[in-house]
């Protein structure tokens, strides 16, 4: 399938739905930014483009955008987004309301930057309600073209609606220079998607929920390229990369076309976001989310593993409360979330206790499923983080402890259902947490 010929359109889907892209064009070649001018001057009444950046992504791309811009009949400026106590900036309410403050009126916001320059830009376009490009300067996430905006307000991790980018640009030279952490984290990001789909599946086998089997086929020619060739990651083969960068894109796309992250976040996101929110409550610092939700991936893997080998199932209790010790101050945020999923799973047990239920649904979440042995091997092959130790929590290796206790109690945190929910009602959490963690993430 011809990805690229799916932007800027609306097309009617087997999941009943019609389905939008809003981003109308994805340009990656060395003469990408060359269509820059050419963008702005096509869509109506930009008189003024306003290039925001720091001071990493401005060296890395923002020049070479500026200087594109500069002859074109809209006048160009730039604000730079100053750093957050001598680091790069972070998305939070204060840069958003700072930037807000300072960063002149314009028609049009152009993002430099893949992860935190973009949210804030996507943020701030939003709430000035004019529509933005992204230039990026790293394969470091997958949130170019989708709605959401992955932020803090007062501490909390939050996701909340805003508009995609109208179009997207990257050269291979720029993604190739970025820091190879921040490919990597996009690696462990994009690999999510193999679990995700299944945990997407499983609620849609179980509560009837929404499914399109097209944005989770999106993927399905880009995996391949880098999961059967993660040296190429490490070694930025140019088609590696390409297949690395497209599927980022098209992961956001298809979170944009369903109107919901499942997609592209499941159980391995709730661990990594658990881990954010630990960070943010006591102050310390966190990993990338790509670096974390690759290595919890690899988890979630074989926890599925585990599932699909159980012949006869025999469900539990799970805990009807959240745990105190462990949330602390944030324990009454999610108890919220925790009293809407409790009676979901009395009746996943009665639902899968009925004859050949179980027997359908293993069947179901069999196919497509990709083996956490393939997914160690290609974030360890790629260079990646795969291993507990390999996750910097409070600027120290992350704990095999510290970690068991946030997968007991990450599926907390969230209302959607997914495979550490179903692991807690086996008694496969905690039962065989331990050896799993230390058989696939230990070392
Ligand atoms: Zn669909
Ligand atoms: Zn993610």
């Amino acid at each position: 399938m011809d990805h690229q010929t799916l932007l800027g359109t609306t097309f009617a889907c087997d999941c009943g739905r019609q389905h939008t892209v809003p981003t109308g064009a994805m340009h990656y070649s060395s003469e990408a930014f060359d269509h820059l001018l050419p963008t702005v001057e096509a869509i109506p009444g930009v008189a003024h483009c306003l290039l925001i950046a720091d001071s990493r992504t401005y060296a890395a791309a923002g020049q070479l955008v500026e200087e594109k811009l500069r002859h074109g009949r809209a006048a160009v400026e730039l604000f730079l987004v100053p750093d957050c106590e001598g680091e790069s900036p972070v998305a939070d309410d204060k840069t958003k309301d700072l930037i807000l403050a300072r960063a002149p009126i314009t028609d049009l916001f152009i993002a430099v930057g893949s992860g935190v320059i973009n949210d804030l830009v996507k943020w701030v376009a939003f709430l000035r309600r004019k529509p933005y490009l992204c230039v990026a300067t790293a394969a470091s996430m997958n949130g170019y073209a989708s709605a959401n905006v992955a932020a803090s307000i007062a501490g909390l991790k939050v996701l909340f609606h805003a508009e995609p980018c109208l179009a997207l640009f990257s050269t291979p030279e720029i993604l190739r220079d970025a820091p190879f952490n921040l490919t990597a984290s996009g690696l462990g990001d994009v690999l999510a998607k193999t679990v995700s789909s299944a945990d997407w599946k499983l609620n849609h086998f179980l509560f009837n929920d929404y499914y399109c089997r097209f944005s989770v086929d999106l993927l399905k020619d880009l995996e391949p390229v880098y999961l059967n060739n993660p040296v190429g990651i490490r070694t930025q083969d140019p088609a590696a990369m390409r297949a690395l960068f497209e599927a980022l894109f098209f992961s956001s796309v298809a979170m944009t076309i369903t109107g919901t992250s499942s997609p592209a976040s499941g159980g391995e996101h709730l661990i990594s976001h658990t881990l954010d929110m630990l960070a943010a409550r006591d102050g310390g610092r966190h990993d990338l989310h790509g670096r974390q939700v690759g290595v919890a991936s690899i988890l979630m893997a074989a926890l599925y593993e585990k599932v699909l080998a159980i012949e006869c199932p025999v469900f539990g209790e799970v805990p009807r409360q959240v745990d105190e010790h462990f949330w602390g101050k944030l324990t009454p945020v999610v108890a919220k979330e925790y009293e809407k999923k409790l009676p979901r799973y009395r009746r996943v047990a009665d639902s899968l206790s009925r004859p050949g239920t179980w027997q359908r649904l293993r069947e179901l979440l069999r196919t497509d499923m990709v083996s956490a042995a393939k997914l160690k091997n290609c974030l360890a092959k790629a260079g990646a983080a795969h291993r507990i130790g390999d996750i910097d929590h409070f600027d120290a290796p992350l704990t095999r402890d510290k970690l068991l206790a946030v997968v007991r109690n990450a599926n907390q945190m969230r209302e959607r259902f997914t495979i550490l929910d179903l692991a807690m009602l086996l008694g496969l959490i905690p039962d065989a947490l331990d050896d799993l963690v230390d058989g696939w993430l230990g070392g």
